[in-house]
């Protein structure tokens, strides 16, 4: 036990109260409990068992939806939990200590009940609220990356002018066709029922109703899993997240939706959730997963420096070592109070300003960014420090720094928030490269 580590002294009080504390350390004594010990299980194993994988990611997600996780940021109408976003925040800290991707996985719903409730969708959670509070266990994806780039997505400057994927209006139906590449968990409806897991709610999809048509034309549709015309490719083998994240190609073929499975209702308002919500908030809670990730890296190097001595010394209580260990949680403690500064700061939009401006989109950017970075010094420092046994599969160390990665690149990537800050801090400006864009016709 560090106490500096613990929910009680590590978030800060001037952001979260007692009882926003409280639920922290139940769920980092769950984690320590039930998810600790089936880390290596999470991926099958050293043989990469993919029965074992699936078992092992179905039965404890829906061991996270029992103890209500999924459901915290649900208003209480709805049978959620109504919490508030920092507890959204802390939820995915502690879970990541143990897996990243179970955190992704919990993470999804609250990022799908987000966009209901930011687009004032009440009908839409009424509808799949059944599916959200538990009983059963249910996931969820949102899909945006396309073959000519995610980033460009991503790019406020570009105003989702590259968006190829088309929902056109026929009557009280969308039609959707295009193609997207990377979003998960996807797959054919019936590959996420079995071993606790009742199924896949479907896909948020970000698509345009006219691929000129830029921000007035960009939307969030909602795709039932087991809509006609989806088509799916095999799951991409990946360096990790292998069973948490089943990514693949998504295809859409003639996708028919009800025309109210539109989550945004005004012009322009999808264009504002997709940049608060799925790109902003996603930044935010990259941010708490990357610091709850680092901090496991943390304390398992604090006890291995504890237990290994050389020369008679322990190695924690060499200097070297030990300046180290201290930069590691100086790292990890400025990361955590500004994220939960940011968080505290979406609460407060009148001072701040609105989720999707420049300015907040900045903010998330700067969190996670930094996080990302953090993530990477803590887990090469560590491994460093650790030696061979650092680098061996029983260590640890090694499934922390295949995870952190993509944490740090989903959603645009560490270039991307870079020139996001930019454009909050004195944007707007455009890039170059764009103008040649539209000369070419805006093709991609
Ligand atoms: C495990 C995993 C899970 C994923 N889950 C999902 C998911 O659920 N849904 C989904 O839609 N996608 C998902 N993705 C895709 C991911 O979000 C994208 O890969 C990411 O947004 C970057 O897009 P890209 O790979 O197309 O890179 P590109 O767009 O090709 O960008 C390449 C590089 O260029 C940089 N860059 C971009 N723009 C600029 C610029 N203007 N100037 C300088 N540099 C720039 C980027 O930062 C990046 O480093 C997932 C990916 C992985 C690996």
């Amino acid at each position: 036990m560090y106490a500096m580590l613990e929910p009680a002294q590590k978030y800060s009080q001037a952001f979260c109260t007692p009882e926003d504390i409280v639920i922290a350390e139940e769920i980092r004594k769950f984690v320590d409990k039930e998810l600790m010990p089936r880390r290596h299980d999470l991926e099958g194993g050293w043989h990469r068992d993919e029965v074992l994988a699936r078992k092992t990611v179905h039965s404890l997600y829906a061991k996270l939806v029992d103890i209500g996780v999924t459901k915290s940021n649900l208003p209480e109408q709805y049978g959620g939990l109504g919490m508030s976003p920092m507890v959204r925040t802390m939820i995915n800290e502690e879970l990541s200590r143990a897996d990243i991707g179970l955190a992704t996985m919990v993470g999804k719903i609250h990022w799908i009940v987000s966009f209901m409730l930011v687009g004032g969708r009440s009908d839409l959670l009424e509808e799949l609220a059944p599916k959200i509070v538990g009983g059963d266990s249910w996931t969820a994806c949102v899909a945006i990356t396309e073959p000519a780039g995610g980033a460009n997505i991503e790019d406020p400057a570009l105003e989702f002018q590259t968006l190829r994927v088309v929902a056109k209006q026929e009557g009280d139906e969308y039609v959707i066709n295009g193609h997207k590449l990377w979003p998960g968990p996807a797959g054919p409806a019936d590959y996420f029922k079995g071993d606790g897991l009742s199924g896949h709610l479907g896909y948020w999809t970000v698509a345009t109703t006219d691929p000129q048509g830029g921000r007035d034309c960009a939307g969030l549709f909602y795709v039932p899993a087991d809509a006609e015309g989806l088509e799916f490719s095999q799951p991409y083998k990946k360096m990790g997240f292998s069973w948490s994240d089943t990514n693949g190609d998504i295809w859409f073929n003639n996708v028919r939706i009800p025309k109210r499975y539109r989550i945004d209702t005004k012009p322009g308002q999808g264009a504002d959730i997709i940049k608060a919500c799925v790109i902003g908030l996603g930044r935010l809670s990259g941010a708490a997963r990357l610091i709850g990730l680092s901090t496991a890296v943390l304390e398992i190097v604090l006890e291995w420096g504890d237990n290994r001595s050389i020369a008679g010394t322990k190695l924690r209580e060499r200097s070297m070592f030990a300046g180290y260990l201290a930069e590691m949680f100086r790292a990890i403690e400025v990361c955590r109070h500004y994220y939960m500064s940011v968080t505290w700061q979406v609460t407060q939009p009148e001072i701040y300003g609105a989720h999707h401006s420049p300015q907040m989109i900045a903010r998330f950017s700067a969190a996670r960014s930094m996080a990302g970075e953090t993530a990477q010094m803590v887990t090469n420092k560590a491994m460093e420090l650790m030696g061979a046994f650092g680098y061996s599969y029983e260590g640890q160390i090694e499934k922390y720094m295949r995870d952190y990665k993509i944490a740090q690149l989903w959603l645009g990537g560490p270039q991307r928030e870079r020139l996001d800050i930019a454009q909050g801090l004195y944007g707007p400006f455009r890039w170059g490269g764009q103008d040649a864009w539209e000369a070419g016709g805006g093709k991609v």
